[in-house]
């Protein structure tokens, strides 16, 4: 019997079968009839998923490439720019921002607390900043940051906002136009439920007039949109990956973005639920936001390392370790995309197994009816 291997980590995850075979298909040539409206529907359906009316646009890249993008045009060295961190994604954009050149101005959050816009607003009124750079998800915690609020504190101080959406966009709000976010960053290996390789990125028009004077020429906003708008991409598009993203994005859709999102609050309570009837403690906040990663606390006397290590030796499981400071401390179960409560339930039923080996003191039998009634019940009104 070959091992059965599952991936519950908050990214790369699970592609459902249709996207696969997606992947599959003949290769096309990039300015041929039949790659171009494979392309268009691609970008219409980013459209509708980032909520913007304006185009997203495309880069071969992982996430972090999209997010360069947004860091080589909107800076010009000497300028303050402020970066909010509270876990190491934040942390890489303060460095990256820093690496170009920026003066950066850091709100830094001990990992696992929460940014809050008044923090924000009262920090632009010590500091100007030609933009705030905030993590939506930040998926080394588990936080989710109301980036609304932060959105419209640097409205008020003239400053753009540019947005990490890497795991948070297709799987809770992010409302690009409504919001006034002028740019959002994502990558097709999360919620979009797509290998990794494209990276995504919604630019606002005041962001596509504040570019900066950093040298950048493959991650520039201009050639690839001006491209983009003639469905004739400037460097060769990786076509399998984006016919893979156009039927992922088309499922997405169809199950409906609200549904989308009511489902991951639900898979969110579910494993908060499942873990705490174990008598696990959380390290993620326990509040519906908190929808994409589940971070819990390795119990007393247990490293989180021998239990990502248990769950992938005993049953091919793969969850995630804590991130910089917090490995060996926390374990993080991924719940973005393609996920449903029998993922959630399995994930915990292995987690309580594993634990009970490594002689952790869990509460047997509960997580899972925990988790099952969590579910039920229907979170967006
Ligand atoms: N930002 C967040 C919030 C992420 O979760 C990730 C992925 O792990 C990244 C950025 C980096 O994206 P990538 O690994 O696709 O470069």
């Amino acid at each position: 019997m070959p091992e059965k291997k599952y991936l519950f980590t908050p990214g790369p995850t699970p592609v459902p079968p249709p996207v696969l075979a997606a992947m599959g298909e003949p290769v096309v040539h990039h300015r041929s009839p039949d790659f171009k409206p494979i392309y268009e529907r691609c970008l219409t359906r980013l459209r509708d998923v980032c909520r913007t009316q304006r185009d997203v646009l495309l880069f071969t890249a992982s996430g972090t490439g999209a997010f360069e993008s947004a860091v080589a045009n909107l800076v010009t060295p000497g300028e303050p720019h402020l970066v909010v961190s509270a876990g190491n994604f934040g942390e890489r954009w303060a460095a990256m921002a820093g690496a170009y050149g920026a003066v950066v101005d850091h709100l830094r959050y001990a990992w696992g607390e929460t940014p809050e816009p008044d923090d924000v607003r009262g920090r632009l009124r010590e500091r100007e900043a030609r933009a705030v750079w905030i993590v939506h998800s930040e998926t080394s915690t588990g936080v989710v940051a109301d980036v609304q609020g932060i959105a419209a504190a640097a409205g008020e101080a003239g400053a753009l906002v540019v947005v990490d959406a890497v795991s948070s966009l297709g799987a809770i709000p992010c409302e690009t136009d409504a919001w006034g976010l002028d740019v959002v960053v994502s990558g097709s290996q999360k919620a979009l439920m797509t290998p990794p390789g494209l990276g995504t990125c919604a630019v606002s028009e005041a962001a596509y007039a504040a570019t900066g004077t950093a040298p950048r020429f493959y991650f520039d906003w201009e050639r690839t949109r001006k491209a983009q708008a003639q469905l004739d991409a400037a460097f060769t598009p990786p076509v399998s990956l984006v016919a893979a993203l156009d039927v992922a994005l088309g499922l997405l859709l169809d199950e409906g973005l609200e549904a989308a999102f009511d489902r991951h609050v639900r898979l969110g309570r579910a494993a908060r639920a499942g873990a705490k009837a174990m008598g696990l403690e959380l390290f993620s906040p326990d509040e519906d936001r908190s929808a994409v990663v589940t971070a819990i606390r390795s119990p007393e006397g247990v490293d989180s390392g021998d239990v990502v290590r248990g769950l992938r030796d005993r049953f091919g499981m793969t969850i995630a370790n804590g991130q910089g400071e917090l490995n060996g401390k926390i374990f993080r179960l991924g719940h973005i995309g393609w996920f449903d409560v029998f993922d959630i339930v399995t994930m915990l039923a292995a987690v309580e197994i594993v634990l009970a080996d490594l002689g952790a003191e869990v509460e047997r039998g509960a997580a899972v009816t925990a988790a099952l009634e969590a579910y039920e019940h229907q979170a967006v009104a």
